[in-house]
Order: structure tokens, then C-alpha cells, then sequence
């Protein structure tokens, strides 16, 4: 019999999941579903989260040093930063497009407003530590963080993917500088950890299924308590809210993503879109970029047909650095919150909107929840009071898994593009 399609699984587990955590939290189910089922889906993403920094550092290292010199990495490294930072600033547009139009936040009655920041004030109070933290950082400090002080503190972290990157990439290039006898066992090393961790990949993937429905219901009645209800009214107070963040996402991946990959790669809308399913699902269900890694290289491989040199460069640097949902998302929300406070924002705030979102989506680290708190940043800079962040608190578990899926669709099709330009380069 034919084995069903990766993605066919996954949806499968996905849609069970739903069913069951939506049954789960009429029927009082939650705790049984915390302490029974959630386990197997954070036993799944925490494998995807161990194999994620060794494979960023044995595909970037190999895929570094493959290059025959200098040149071509910087060429492709300049190209590939290029696309990334473009798309995110058009991303950041259409949100303000968006949010600007449709005005989700003066609909919000001040008694609404007052309700939801009571209620979540306090949730906020536990993630102040990581809001003063971001308030405090000096302008440059996103360049400071790039650069680790020691490697093994900086693989500690999977926040800190960003700094493994550096690593791999300055081990790449010093491979690329001496080459001799001794560093040939060094890149073959690598090489050889890189063929185990890709098998790996399939490994996990087998159990993806169990680890996404299990992942669902526990997201679903950890949102939900043990009661529908409290989700029914925070959807009618901030459902348009998150409708209006939903609208811009699927349009820029349909619009943005779609048109390049219609006019500028070989590949069909269809290709695309079914190959990076595996991906997305999995982006949707774990929230977190740097645990979907593994697949989205996989994918882009296998289903899209990118070059391994390529894939090993462009995606990890991809996944922590080209956060276009999530800079969509801080927009939207940034003005959103504006608006449920009665503030008026002009133009230059618009602008200075633009440029903290592009920094605080470079800043955000990829996995759950990061893209709240570096949200507090562009609040400051438009001097909106950060605490309103509590606003929208209640909804951003669901946010978080859409914008998280549109950021890896992002990476994925830069993979592509640049896949697409540096074939022609070679032939
Ligand atoms: N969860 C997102 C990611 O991993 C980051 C964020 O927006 O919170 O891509």
C-alpha cells in the first residue's frame, strides 16, 4: 500500500488535535490532557530543538567551506541579506496598510480595553524581567549580539541560534582560508555529522504526526482552560484584531511570495506551496522557527530542488534573521494598541514603525513568544506605554503559530530565489 504523503499525516494529526482539544475543554479535560497527552508533543519539538543547532553548525560549516572562495559567499551572503531585508520592510507596509484602513483598535470600547489589560497584567509582570531587559538595549546592541563571547554558552540557547550561525560561518571561512591535509578531516568531520543528522530528520519525522496532535490539544486547552467561553469572548473583543494580522499574512505569502516565485524561480505556485507544507504545518503547530529548521532544509532540498550549498546557508541564517510575519505581526499590533489607547500616531510614527519593527523582527529570537517581547521596543520608540503590550496577550499563542508558519514560507522562498539566480550564475 502506498505510504500517505508527509503533509497528509501531519494534517491528519493536526485536524485530531483540534477535534480532541476542543472536546477536551467541554468535557473538563485539561489537566488529563496536560499531564497525558501534551508530554508526547514537547518530547517531539524538544527533538527537533536538539538536532537544530548541531545541523546549523555541521550544514553551515560544510556548506561554507563547499564554496570554492570568498567571493562567491559574499556574493550570495549579500544577495540573500538583500531579498530578506526588502521582503520584511514590505511585509511591515502592508500591515500598516492594513491596520491603518481597517482601524481594528478604535472599535475596541474603553471598558474592553481596561478588561483585557487587568486580566493579563499580571501575566505580563512575569515577562517584565525580559521587557526591561529589551528596554534597555542600546541601538547597536542587535549588531553586539551577533558576535558570542563562547561558542558553548551560545549553544546553550536555542535563542541564540543567531550566534551559532557567526560561529559556523567564521569556521566556514577559516576553512576556506587554510586548506591542507589536517582541515580535510576537520570539513569531513562535519560532513559525515551532517549525512547523520539529515537521516535524523526522518527519523523524528516519523513520529510527526503523534508529536503535532499532541502539540494541538495541548496548545488548544492550555488557550482555552476549561472553558470555551473565556476563548469566545476574548475572540469577540479581539477577533478583529487578529483577523486584520491574518488578512496581511495571507497576503503577503500569497501576493509577495507567490509573485516571486511565479516570475523569478522555475518552480510552479503548486511546487512551492505543496513542497514547504511539511514546514508550515510543523511552524504552525511548534510556533518556533529554529525547531522547524530541520524540516524546512529538508524540504527545500528534497521537494524544491535547492542546491545543498545553498539551503545550508540561506535558511539558518533565514530562521533567525528574516522574520517577516512576525515584523507584520509587531506592526499591526504596535498601531493596534495605539488605537484601543485613544492615541493618535503621525507619519514619522509610522516611519520610525517601519525601521524598529525591521530591527525588532531581526532582533526576535525564533521561538515562541519572541516576537511579543521585542515588540515593547517599537512601542518605546513611538512612545506608546509598553504595558499595553497586555492588550493583545490573550491571542498571541494563536498569532505566534500563523506568523512563525509565514516566516518559514519566507525563508523557504528566498531559498528558492537565490537557488534560482546563482544556477544561472553558474551555468
Ligand atoms: N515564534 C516566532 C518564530 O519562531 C517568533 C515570534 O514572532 O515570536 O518564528
Amino acid at each position: 500500500m502506498k505510504k500517505l504523503a508527509l503533509h497528509w499525516q501531519i494534517i491528519i494529526g493536526l485536524v485530531l488535535g483540534v477535534l480532541f482539544g476542543i472536546v477536551a475543554a467541554i468535557n473538563h479535560w485539561g489537566q488529563f490532557t496536560q499531564d497525558w497527552i501534551a508530554p508526547f508533543g514537547t518530547i517531539f519539538v524538544n527533538l527537533l530543538k536538539l538536532i537544530a543547532v548541531p545541523l546549523v553548525m555541521a550544514s553551515l560549516v560544510t556548506g561554507v567551506a563547499s564554496l570554492a572562495d570568498l567571493t562567491k559567499l559574499s556574493r550570495m551572503g549579500g544577495k540573500t541579506i538583500a531579498i530578506y531585508l526588502i521582503t520584511t520592510v514590505v511585509a511591515i507596509c502592508i500591515g500598516l496598510i492594513l491596520v491603518n484602513a481597517l482601524q481594528p483598535g478604535a472599535s475596541i470600547p474603553d471598558d474592553v480595553a481596561a478588561n483585557l489589560q487587568a486580566t493579563y497584567q499580571e501575566e505580563m509582570e512575569q515577562r517584565s524581567g525580559d521587557v526591561q531587559l529589551v528596554k534597555e538595549r542600546g541601538p547597536l546592541q542587535p549588531l553586539v549580539d551577533i558576535v558570542p563571547q563562547n561558542i558553548i554558552g551560545a549553544a546553550g540557547s536555542n535563542r541564540n541560534m543567531l550566534q551559532v550561525v557567526f560561529f559556523a560561518l567564521f569556521i566556514g571561512i577559516g576553512l576556506i582560508l587554510v586548506r591542507n591535509e589536517r582541515t580535510e578531516v576537520v570539513l569531513r568531520f562535519f560532513q559525515g555529522l551532517n549525512d547523520v543528522i539529515i537521516k535524523l530528520v526522518d527519523v523524528i519525522m516519523l513520529i510527526a504526526p503523534i508529536g503535532v496532535f499532541a502539540l494541538i490539544a495541548g496548545t488548544i486547552t492550555s488557550i482555552a482552560g476549561d472553558s470555551l467561553a473565556s476563548v469566545l469572548e476574548l475572540l469577540r473583543s479581539l477577533g478583529f484584531y487578529a483577523l486584520v494580522v491574518c488578512l496581511g499574512l495571507v497576503l503577503h505569502v500569497v501576493i509577495v511570495y507567490g509573485g516571486l516565485i511565479h516570475f523569478i524561480s522555475p518552480l510552479s505556485l503548486k511546487q512551492f506551496f505543496r513542497g514547504i507544507s511539511p514546514a508550515q504545518l510543523l511552524a504552525f503547530s511548534t510556533s518556533s522557527s529554529a525547531a522547524t529548521l530541520p524540516v524546512t532544509m529538508e524540504c527545500a532540498r528534497e521537494n524544491l530542488g535547492v542546491k545543498k550549498e545553498v539551503a545550508s546557508f540561506v535558511l539558518p541564517l533565514g530562521a533567525t534573521i528574516n522574520l517577516d510575519g512576525t515584523a507584520m505581526y509587531q506592526s499591526i499590533a504596535a498601531v493596534f494598541i495605539a488605537q484601543a489607547l485613544g492615541m493618535e500616531l503621525d507619519f514619522a510614527a509610522q516611519l520610525t514603525i517601519v525601521l524598529t519593527a525591521l530591527l525588532a523582527s531581526i532582533g526576535a529570537a525564533p521561538v515562541p513568544g519572541a516576537g511579543l517581547i521585542m515588540l515593547v521596543i517599537i512601542l518605546e520608540a513611538i512612545g506608546v506605554p509598553s504595558g499595553g503590550v497586555a492588550l493583545i496577550l490573550g491571542v498571541d499563542r494563536i498569532l505566534d503559530m500563523l506568523r512563525t508558519t509565514a516566516n518559514v514560507t519566507g525563508d523557504a522562498m528566498v531559498s528558492v530565489l537565490v537557488n534560482a539566480t546563482e544556477t544561472r550564475i553558474s551555468d
